[in-house]
């Protein structure tokens, strides 16, 4: 009896796993693609970035975008299973709208003798920048800046450094395309800028999303005309510490409370005390998972009543302080917001409001 896929009922094949070729391609489909990609080019020369070159580019955006595709999709195809390879064998791009392109692929795969065909699209999106040497032209003609974002305390955790390389990544498009390159050190990430006042707005957006203190300064290479050139450098200590976390510089054991204006406020953990240091001098600070003194809670703020002010737990149990137990280090005190609070020698220090 001669084999019959048993989805269609077809005799004969061609068959790939347990299929007729054409069934294979519905259910199957035959390669893995992104959904979506974003192209790197050069808004000065036309090149464009494959796999971490930059490649001179064929003149127009749409052929730049068909090139690119072809490899870039080409080599992130992966074959469905039961196939043993999958290639691009035509593709044609058409304009999207909002600057994106719509581009048609025409699949094929694989397995022995049999190939099975499949049109797929793929949404590529131009990102345009400056490539490396358009970069150099350009900062000899000094608008360049370096943003280096350092945390507040000690090291980035690489969770934080994710998250603030997603922020970048994800910023408003005039913004994201003046970024020439993330760079990331020991110490923190550098962030090379082609513009001056973009780098300024992005530094910003950084101390609006995470909190902490910015810096800047000039390295002056030449004047022409009167205007001064040179490289901006913007330094910004961002914010990687919660309200209440546990900080330790030699025999100081602090905690965290917050930051106003230009000063970091912590509590010491010891004494009660409430200082301020200056944002550069808190870098000394590593954070430690040490046993505290104090008690460290999470209450939210319900109200007062007859001088009593009351606070609930995170297991909902009410709790009573009176009004000259409870201390703000930083921020109002507001009914209905939470708060990182540390109970020392009967004394409330409440940091951090959460709404
Ligand atoms: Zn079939
Ligand atoms: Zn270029």
């Amino acid at each position: 009896m001669p084999r019959m896929c048993p989805r269609c009922g077809k005799e004969g094949g061609p068959f790939v796993g347990p299929l007729c070729a054409d069934c294979y391609a519905q259910i199957y489909g035959i390669a893995e693609l992104p959904a979506e990609v974003e192209m790197r080019y050069c808004r000065s020369c036309g090149a464009y970035r494959l796999q971490g070159e930059w490649v001179a580019g064929p003149g127009s955006i749409e052929e730049t975008v068909k090139e690119y595709s072809l490899i870039a999709i080409g080599q992130r195809a992966k074959p469905s299973q039961h196939l043993e390879e999958v290639y691009v064998k035509d593709l044609r791009a058409e304009y999207a709208g909002h600057g994106a392109y719509l581009v048609v692929l025409k699949m094929v795969g694989r397995r022995g003798e049999v190939e099975l065909e499949e049109e797929r699209s793929v949404r590529v999106t131009p990102v345009a920048q400056l490539c490396p040497s358009c970069f150099r032209r350009k900062s000899k003609s000094g608008h360049a800046a370096v943003i280096q974002i350092r945390p507040l305390i000690g090291r980035f955790s690489e969770e934080k450094m994710r998250e603030i390389e997603r922020f970048l990544g994800s910023s408003e498009e005039r913004l994201r395309g003046a970024i020439i390159s993330i760079e990331e050190l020991r110490e923190g990430i550098d962030v090379t800028v082609e513009d001056q006042s973009i780098a300024k707005v992005l530094a910003n957006k950084l101390k609006g999303k995470f909190g902490g203190f910015l810096g800047e300064s000039f390295k002056l290479t030449g004047t022409r005309g009167g205007e001064k050139r040179g490289v901006l450098s913007i330094s910004a200590r961002i914010v990687n510490a919660e309200p209440g976390s546990l900080l330790a510089y030699g025999n100081r054991r602090v905690l965290f409370a917050g930051v106003s204006r230009n000063r970091v406020i912590l509590l010491d953990a010891y004494s009660g005390e409430i200082f301020e240091e200056e944002a550069d001098d808190v870098a000394k600070y590593k954070a430690s998972e040490e046993a505290l003194p104090g008690e460290l809670m999470r209450l939210r703020f319900l109200g007062a009543s007859e001088g009593e002010l009351l606070f609930q737990d995170e297991e909902g149990r009410v709790l009573e302080f009176r009004k000259g137990e409870v201390k703000l280090v930083a921020g109002r005190l507001r009914e209905g917001s939470s708060y990182a609070a540390y109970l020392l020698k009967g004394i409330l220090y409440l940091m951090g409001e959460k709404a």
